[in-house]
Formats: structure tokens, sequence, C-alpha cells
């Protein structure tokens, strides 16, 4: 299996054709600013045209079926479902691309958007067409300020020469980590408040304005428009037969060039890692698929493949395509406290597990990562863990509570050290994990940005 990748940072620019290989997403993308249209065109081609017949299934979603991809933000969906549920509902559809990263550590979607906004729209504008959609939504972070630019550059460039009459909306989202939820995303956009909602509906039953709303990310449109102008069997040329193509991780922690790359999915995470530039110091351990994630320790490091199936076996996923490298460095106690609390400030405080749980872990977490540490404190996460498993309206318990649990199996012999002798000498180590400051109630307002509405029906 080929192990290509490539960081954004190395691309050449490529002409118009059919690449093989690597890099397909990343190809010709520039260091800074963004491609233009003309640039675009140049480099893939203009938007084939897909037919559309009312009774008959779209060629789109057929040629999508066909390349087996799945939803790069981190639930593994197949793609073509999601379109055909939406094409199966009632009412005239609405397309969202999430482009909404809560994630601390991942920033593909941000790099896309900032760098190569018309592949995403491209996507964003080829599920329309597919659907009969009659309004494309991009919702980016408020904070995203360059892709925010970046997109309503390209939604004014694209104005005159749009094929369908469908209405191109660009909206902020508050930089909260379950903001980007699904389910968040649909009550932001109407109107409501940026907070994720129990399900059913979902949102291809009833989403923005009630209507069927795809939701995919932005990575996913950005595929669905090289599927849409190469095929299927190109997509397939890379990857595994349960997770054909390529996809994007963000790298960060001791390598000599974290950042974004593009990995044919199932090459090694070695391979990744030395694109990177190696290791900068020792490693512990790799979080993989972010702060939902679990831990692997770094021994891993050669046999790990960044597929859902090969990451299983370690008890782990790509998620959003996280990867973090914990240095020998850090103390993974006191990075772990420091994240639960992270994570608790986050919940969205509607739901009482999850808003008193992630609380009380945090503080159990802190209690072990200080000086007071007993064996009783470590019991007593355990039972906290189980409190708030399955018990929210979206994942972030859950998520919360995999991490934490897998650092203590992973960390266990560091965790055992804590309880013995108090805080260790890596604790006055600098924090490594990167953290958005965490940002309360202002921001589970209804503030919604909307830029550009380029095109009217
Ligand atoms: S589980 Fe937590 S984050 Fe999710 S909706 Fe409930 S309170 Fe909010």
């Amino acid at each position: 299996m080929s192990s290509a990748q490539s960081t954004y940072a190395e691309q050449p620019t490529r002409a118009a054709g059919s690449p093989v290989g690597l890099p397909r997403l990343l190809a010709g993308i520039p260091a800074h600013g963004s491609l233009d249209l003309a640039e675009h065109h140049s480099l893939h081609g203009p938007l084939p045209q897909m037919t559309r017949h009312r009774r008959r299934r779209s060629e789109l979603i057929a040629e999508i079926e066909r390349s087996g991809l799945r939803g790069r933000g981190g639930a593994n969906f197949p793609t073509a479902q999601k379109l055909e549920a939406v094409a199966g509902s009632r009412g005239r559809p609405i397309v969202v691309i999430n482009a909404a990263e809560g994630e601390p550590a991942s920033h593909k979607d941000a790099t896309l958007t900032r760098a190569l906004p018309h592949l995403v729209l491209d996507g964003g504008e080829l599920a329309v067409q597919a659907l009969g959609a009659s309004e494309l939504i991009v919702a980016v972070n408020e904070s995203a300020i360059a892709g925010f630019e970046s997109l309503a550059t390209a939604i004014a460039e694209r104005g005159t020469s749009a094929r369908s009459s469908a209405r191109i909306r660009l909206v902020g989202v508050p930089d909260r980590y379950v903001a980007g939820q699904e389910t968040a995303l649909i009550s932001h956009l109407n109107g409501v408040s940026a907070l994720p909602t129990f399900t059913p509906p979902l949102p291809f039953q009833h989403g923005v304005a009630r209507r069927p709303t795809l939701v995919s990310n932005a990575e996913t449109f950005a595929h669905v428009a090289l599927i849409a102008r190469h095929g299927a069997h190109w997509f397939r040329e890379l990857g595994t037969g349960a997770q054909p193509g390529s996809a994007l991780v963000t790298l960060s922690g001791p390598v000599a060039y974290p950042g974004v790359y593009e990995i044919e999915c199932g090459a090694p995470l070695g391979s990744l890692v030395d694109a990177a530039g190696g290791l900068s110091a020792p490693a512990r351990a790799l979080l993989l698929g972010g702060y939902g994630g679990s831990w692997v320790p770094a021994e891993h490091l050669d046999s790990l493949c960044f597929s859902e199936e090969q990451l299983a076996l370690y008890g782990a996923s790509p998620g959003a395509g996280v990867v973090v490298v914990l240095s020998e460095n850090a103390c993974p106690v006191a990075e772990t406290a420091r994240l639960a609390r992270w994570l608790a400030g986050e919940s969205a405080g509607q739901c009482g597990p999850c808003l008193h749980g992630l609380e009380a872990l945090a503080t159990s977490l802190e209690t072990i990562a200080g000086q007071d540490a007993h064996a009783a404190t470590r019991e007593r996460v355990e039972q906290l863990l189980a409190l708030v498993r399955r018990r929210g309206a979206c994942a972030h318990p859950d998520g919360s509570a995999r991490l934490i649990q897998s650092a203590i199996d992973t960390f266990e012999s560091e965790f055992d050290e804590h309880a013995r002798y108090g805080t260790c000498e890596r604790c006055l180590a600098p924090p490594e994990l990167p953290l958005m400051q965490p940002r309360r109630t202002r921001h589970l307002s209804t503030r919604r940005s909307s830029l550009s509405p380029a095109r009217q029906p």
C-alpha cells in the first residue's frame, strides 16, 4: 500500500487533468492567500454537468455511492446515504457546508476554506444541483477571519457564473467545542442558539427552516468536487476497500513541521510523522481523533495506520483527522486534568450529567494531578465516568469520558506515581495540548452573521 502524504507547504501547482496519487485536495494550495476562480479552473477544470431526474436517482449520488466516500467530520457516515436521505424527504432541501471547527487541534477545514474556497463551494454547488436545493449555507467559525474573507470573495466571484439559482449564505458560528455539531449548527441557523438538541428529528427530516437539510463538513464537499470530476474509480485508487480515498490530518506536537497534511486512508502514521520532518522530541503517546478521541502509546507509532478498522485495533479512530503527539517532557496526568477542565467549560450546560459530571471529573483529576491524591479519588473518577456516559443530548460527555478513560488506561503508571508521590517535575513543564479559552454563556446567543447573499432565487 502506498503511504504517500504531503504537506500544504510543499505542494507543487498541478495542471488540470486526472491526478493519480497525492496531493488531491491540497493540489496547488498556495502558502498564502487563496486560489481565485481562474486559478482553480486551470488546476481542476470546470465543474462537470451532472444530470438530475425528478424520478430517477441523481448521477452525482450514484457516483458518490460507487466511490464509497464517507464524511470527514468525525462520524464517518456514508455520504451517499446522507444525500439519499435528504433527496427522499418532503420539501425543498437546503445544503449546509459545515466548516466550523470547535476542536482546538483541528485546522483542516479552516485551511481548505482559507486557501481553496472554490473546491469546497464546488462540492456544495453539486449537492445543490443534485438535490434541487434552494439554498447553500456555508458555516465558519466567527474567529476564522481569513476563511470568512476568502469565502466571501469566492462567492462574489462565482456570482455571475453560477449554474444554479440557489442563494448562497455565509454564516458565522460561535467558537465553541459543541457549536459545530450538526444539531447545534441547525439550531443556530434557525436563530435559536448554537446548542445541540436531542434527536430525532435529524437534519435530513427537519433541519434549517424545518426543511430537509444536508449537513456535511467542508472536506467532504471538497472530495465530492473531485469525485464529480474524476470519478469513483479514480477516488478508489487510493485508500482501503472500507475507507477509500485520502483524508486531511492536522498534525501537532513535537514534530519539525506541524500542520495540515493529506494522507492516503490506511497509510502508516509513521510516514505522516516522517513527512512532517520527524519527531523533534521523544514521544510519549499520540492522541488520535481529537479531544473526544483516544490515546495510544508512542511505541505503537510504527504499526498504526490511518483508517477506522486499523485504529480500532488500538481502541482509537481517525475522528475528524486530528493527531496530537505528546512528548516525554509533558506530564500526562497534568495534561489530562487541564483538558478535563477545558471540556467541562465547554459543556453547553443544558444536561445535568454533562454539566455537573464533567465539572466533578475535572475537579477530581486536578486533585490527582496535585498534591492531595489518594486511591479513593481514582475510584471517584471511574464512578463519575460511568455516570456521564450516554447521558447527554449530544456526544460531548461520551467523548470526554472516552478521552479521560483512555488517559487513565494509557498512562496507568504515571497516574499511580501521582497517587503515591503527588506532583512530578514534569508537571512544571509548559502545557503541550492546544486549547482555546473556555467561552461561556455569552457565546450561547443567537448571534448570526450573514454575508454575501450572492445569488437570489
Ligand atoms: S450533553 Fe452537554 S454539551 Fe451536549 S447538549 Fe447536553 S449539556 Fe450540552
